[in-house]
């Protein structure tokens, strides 16, 4: 395995040149970058609205949540109408993710990630450039699943969030499967029960097609905030495609965690540091595009 070299600076002029006479830049986006974004799930934010289920339950962090065994649906659907709301709905969109979308626009681009935070949507990303195979918190689905369909609950949400008294949303409000009646439960890939609808397999088809269409060209692999916890989906895909092609330069912007195969070193650039200051950097230093704030 081999470390990063040259400063922060010098990585971000050779990302931008690389950027610049790529032919297509493939971003691969996981967990780091909404944290770079600030949507921290513990801390002040988990503080300022699951105060009350820390206290009850010792929930701890808005990760932990997901997995209590919370007493019954009305309690657990207390917790993630405000879990979704907090996340999908009532926050901002994060300036990384506006900075990153503004300087792809006018690119030859694609988006993978593992993020289910609807960020790169609502920061303007082509949704036909977008392949979020997690899942979505905006979306439901039958526990079973008895079919594969997905349904959005912002509206449901909104209303369980405004209704709910003592960590219980009233139980009409609990969302019900509409083909076999048992309680839905958030599109997010848990285990093998994670419904993949027609959608998702559209963007799959799009992401294959892309990847195709640039396995030998002058490539840039932009891999942002990617841990080590499911390298399977961003982070080996990208180390093979950049080993199988000489063209390819391979980005790894993480915080505190940098790591690529020795056998791509030349073609690899490793950044230790946090993902938004990176891509405000990036983003002034690529010409062309909306990389204006008026854009
Ligand atoms: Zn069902």
């Amino acid at each position: 395995m081999s470390g990063s070299t040259g400063s922060f600076s010098e990585s971000v002029d050779r990302v931008a040149r690389a950027i610049e006479r790529a032919d297509a830049v493939l971003v691969g986006a996981g967990a780091g970058l909404s944290t770079a974004a600030g949507f921290h799930y513990s801390g002040p934010r988990f503080e300022k609205d699951f105060a009350d289920f820390r206290d009850r339950f010792g929930i701890t962090d808005m990760y932990a949540g997901g997995f209590y065994p919370f007493p019954d649906d009305e309690t657990r659907w207390a917790w993630w109408s405000r879990m979704i709301w907090v996340n999908r709905y009532a926050c901002p969109v994060g300036r990384p993710y506006q900075d990153l979308v503004r300087m792809l626009r006018g690119r030859e681009y694609f988006v993978l990630t593992t993020n289910v935070d609807h960020q790169f949507q609502r920061a303007g990303v082509d949704r036909s450039r977008l392949f979020y195979t997690q899942g979505d918190y905006g979306l439901l689905q039958c526990p079973e699943p008895c079919h594969q369909a997905t349904y959005d609950n912002e509206d449901l949400v909104r209303l369980m969030v405004r209704d709910q008294r003592d960590m219980r949303v009233p139980s009409e409000l609990v969302p019900r499967c509409p083909r076999c009646g048992r309680v839905m439960v958030p599109n997010l890939r848990c285990d093998d029960t994670f419904v993949e609808d027609e959608g998702w397999h559209v963007a799959l088809g799009r992401y294959q097609d892309f990847v195709a269409a640039h396995e030998s060209g002058s490539v840039v692999l932009l891999e942002l905030g990617v841990g080590a916890n499911t390298p399977v989906i961003i982070k080996y895909p990208f180390w093979r495609m950049a080993s199988q092609n000489p063209k390819a330069t391979y980005v790894q912007v993480n915080m505190g965690e940098t790591i690529a195969p020795s056998a791509i070193a030349d073609q690899t650039v490793l950044v230790d540091g946090d993902a938004a200051e990176f891509l405000r950097e990036l983003r002034g230093r690529l010409s062309g595009g909306e990389n204006t704030d008026a854009a």
